[in-house]
């Protein structure tokens, strides 16, 4: 804070308070300025040039003390209404003033449409693993650079946590997958930024009474719902939507339960030899019969788990399950095939998971070679060093691993090059794209010879037709599982399918 006399040698007051106020660095210091006894010219003219407050002279350093105070007490009110308003890291408005001014907009344009929208940045947590957080923090000030220059095109934009950003739109189009690929096309063109995955949320409001704080949660869970999708650029947040995450609230509330209460079934599905029609093996898939809402898909229910962790729990009940079948149906005297099961990404997460499989395959009195491993190739594009070691380590053990999916989504090069495995599993969509393309195109039979060539057998997924089981004979294709020949079945239909091959 500067005290300042009018009447100096050099300059007078006025030019010098000219000057400071000119300057950037120093114009936010306070200036008190001393006056002459009661003249209001000097009052007017030291306020005027931009000083904080004055003080007669005399100077009486009671009254001095005071103002300083009250000056010194007013900055820090305006510091803390400040750090209220603005976003420490990038200067934009902050959440709580977003919601603030969105509240005041809707109250005083209420003849006006607007929409809240989101956009978020995926994977960020892993960006700021491979980039370190300096970078991070560098992109999420780019993207707040990159929506002040926008200026205009939003009516308002904030940044909530971390990579989260929320704007307020007038309503004037709908949206298309067009313009938010445009808008994000724009900012992956920022340093960095090339290959990431933007997600954007639409809110409609409708209804001014819904709190603009629940408005907000809402538009992000839209933009949360469209994470992972392929060409997938925006979600609005609606009636469905809202169901979607209702149940899946429901489903992650009930999953412990569900387990405890043995509404988890096992089934199984054959897998036949194309070579001579036998029954060669059967993959474990579970269901989920629930009381109230009777019997649940796997697709519902999985990613779900996947994401929130439970799936090792529920994986490994479907594995002790199918080992305890497998010992089970030996003791009946039937000859078994070796029964695959699903193992999730997250489950390679967790270092014992040799030891864990094979200490069930001991108690069951069973071989690891028993017990097919399907693997997908997400869990090799996520952490590819953890995934190859575990699955040698796996192999040493004796289990026979089976890649699943193949030819679904990104094929990953080096992936099969990497990875050692026993059996190469058809993605069923793959086959069917394959199918529908005239028999001397397609790179099904290329990719079937490479599978042998490489040493490994293949088994086709979700074979529905006759056609389709002459054709992939004729490719070379080992062995195939789907609906023309059995569905999932629960065990005790599954036993009929193994009874009638032993009389045969
Ligand atoms: P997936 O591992 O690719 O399993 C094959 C899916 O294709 C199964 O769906 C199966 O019922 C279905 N399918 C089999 N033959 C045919 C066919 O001819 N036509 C058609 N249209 N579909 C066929 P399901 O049982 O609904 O399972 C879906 C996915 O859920 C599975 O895909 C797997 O990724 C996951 N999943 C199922 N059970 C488990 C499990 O115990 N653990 C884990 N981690 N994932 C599981
Ligand atoms: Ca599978
Ligand atoms: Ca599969």
């Amino acid at each position: 804070l500067i005290l300042l006399d009018v009447m100096m040698p050099v300059m007078d007051g006025y030019t010098f308070l000219d000057r400071v106020k000119a300057d950037p660095q120093l114009s936010l210091i306070p200036v008190i300025v001393m006056t002459q006894g009661d003249s209001e010219a000097d009052e007017v003219n030291a306020l005027a040039h931009g000083a904080s407050d004055f003080v007669p002279k005399p100077y009486r350093p009671q009254i001095i003390q005071h103002r300083v105070a009250s000056i010194i007490n007013l900055r820090e009110t305006a510091a803390l209404a400040n750090q209220f308003k603005y976003d420490r890291l990038t200067g934009i408005y902050s959440k709580r003033f977003f919601y603030q001014q969105v509240r005041e907009i809707l109250r005083q344009n209420p003849e006006e449409q607007y929409d809240i929208l989101s956009v978020n940045i995926e994977n960020f947590k892993l960006f700021n693993d491979v980039f370190g957080i300096k970078t991070g923090d560098r992109l999420i000030c780019d993207i707040a650079g990159h929506f002040r220059k926008m200026e205009g095109e939003f009516e308002l934009f904030s940044r909530f946590r971390a990579e989260r950003f929320v704007m307020l739109n007038k309503h004037t189009r709908e949206y298309d997958e067009e313009m938010f690929h445009a808008l994000s096309q724009q900012l992956t063109e920022l340093p960095n930024a090339s290959k990431l995955n933007f997600r954007w949320g639409v809110y409609r409001i409708v209804d001014c009474s819904v709190p603009v704080e629940r408005m907000c949660d809402r538009v992000m869970l839209a933009a949360d719902s469209i994470k992972g999708q392929y060409m997938k650029y925006f979600a609005v947040y609606d009636d469905s939507l809202r169901n979607q995450l209702l149940q899946e609230q429901e489903m992650v509330d009930d999953m412990a339960a569900a387990l405890e209460e043995k509404q988890f079934e096992v089934y199984f599905q054959a897998k036949y030899s194309l070579t001579d029609g036998s029954l060669s093996g059967a993959e474990a898939l579970v269901r989920w019969i629930h009381p109230q809402r009777g019997f649940i898909s796997p697709g519902e229910f999985i990613p779900l788990f996947e994401k929130n962790g439970f799936i090792t729990s529920l994986d490994y009940f479907v594995w002790e399950r199918t080992c305890c079948m497998i010992q089970q149906w030996k003791k009946m005297g039937f000859s078994t095939v070796p029964v695959s099961v699903n193992v999730s990404r997250a489950d390679f997460y967790q270092a014992d998971l040799a030891e864990v499989l094979l200490e069930m395959t001991q108690k069951y009195e069973l071989l690891p070679s028993e017990l097919h491993l399907e693997v997908t190739e997400s869990a090799y594009t996520e952490n590819p060093r953890q995934i190859l070691t575990m699955v040698d380590e796996l192999r040493k053990r004796g289990f026979v691993i089976e890649l699943d999916d193949f030819g679904s989504g990104y094929s990953s090069r080096n992936m099969l090059n990497e990875m050692n495995l026993d059996i190469m599993k058809l993605d069923m969509k793959f086959i069917r794209s394959e199918m529908a393309k005239p028999a001397d195109q397609g790179i099904l039979r290329f990719i079937v010879s490479l599978a042998h060539w490489m040493n490994l057998k293949v088994v086709a997924e979700g074979v529905e037709t006759q056609e389709q089981v002459v054709r992939l004979k004729e490719m070379g294709c080992d062995y195939a599982q789907g609906y023309f020949f059995a569905r999932p079945l629960p065990p005790q239909e599954f036993e009929k399918i193994m009874y009638r091959t032993e009389a045969e």
